[in-house]
């Protein structure tokens, strides 16, 4: 499944991996969006995010039930959206992209954990520095560690498409820096193309969310 279609926000990308959640009803599409209130409303007013069920356009439905998202500083209460297609009638939950689907933490939090670890940092470390419970920050570490071959090739193909100047990646020493400094790439390619967003985010987007996911489900990728 690839992105929407380039007419419509190139970077408002989904994830239909939320089957089975005990938070997300069975079915509940997440569809991750630029963290700009104003701009998604009126993307949602004018028609131009795409329903991940049938490409129609989806329309303003409410909203979702309200969540916590625990930022570097403090915590933030969210409402996410909700949207309906105009087409098949499903709706799908708009989720800014400084979150990751089921995940109390903001993505950039866990990004920061992620590029602790590879500059040599243990879990317990990251946690007090992070202010957070060493399990948690254990599970993230893991989860990344176990789905590392499988993120890095996905930020490889990502960055290539988006910066046709791009001919190698240096290695860093370890399949987890690697995939950080792949990740990197691609972000920062994808802020030149379509405007700065912060790298977590953009690695929130092009993963539908579930960079930290147990999901079977693919990322999307660049067409
Ligand atoms: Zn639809």
């Amino acid at each position: 499944m690839g992105c929407p279609r380039k007419d419509k926000d190139p970077f408002a990308i989904f994830c239909l991996s939320t089957k089975g959640s005990s938070e997300i009803p069975e079915g509940t599409v997440m569809l991750i969006v630029l963290n700009d209130h104003a701009v998604v409303e009126s993307e949602l007013r004018e028609g131009r995010l795409v329903c991940p069920h049938c490409n129609g356009e989806l329309r303003p439905w409410g909203h979702a039930r309200r969540r916590v998202l625990r930022t570097a500083t403090n915590n933030e209460e969210l409402r996410p959206r909700r949207a309906r297609c105009s087409n098949c009638h499903m709706t799908s939950v708009l989720l800014a992209d400084i979150c990751l689907c089921r995940r109390v933490d903001e993505v950039a939090v866990i990004g920061r954990a992620l590029l602790e670890k590879a500059a040599g940092a243990g879990h317990r470390t990251i946690a007090i520095r992070l202010g957070r419970p060493k399990e948690t920050v254990r599970g993230w570490l893991r989860r990344f560690s176990s789905r590392v071959e499988l993120i890095q090739e996905h930020f490889r193909l990502w960055a290539f498409a988006l910066d046709p100047r791009l001919e190698t990646i240096t290695p860093q020493g370890s399949g987890f820096a690697d995939t950080l400094e792949v990740i990197g790439l691609a972000t920062r390619a994808a802020s030149l193309l379509f405007g700065p967003r912060p790298v977590w985010s953009w690695a929130s987007a092009m993963t539908g969310g579930a960079l930290l996911s147990n999901t079977s489900s693919p990322f999307p990728t660049p067409r």
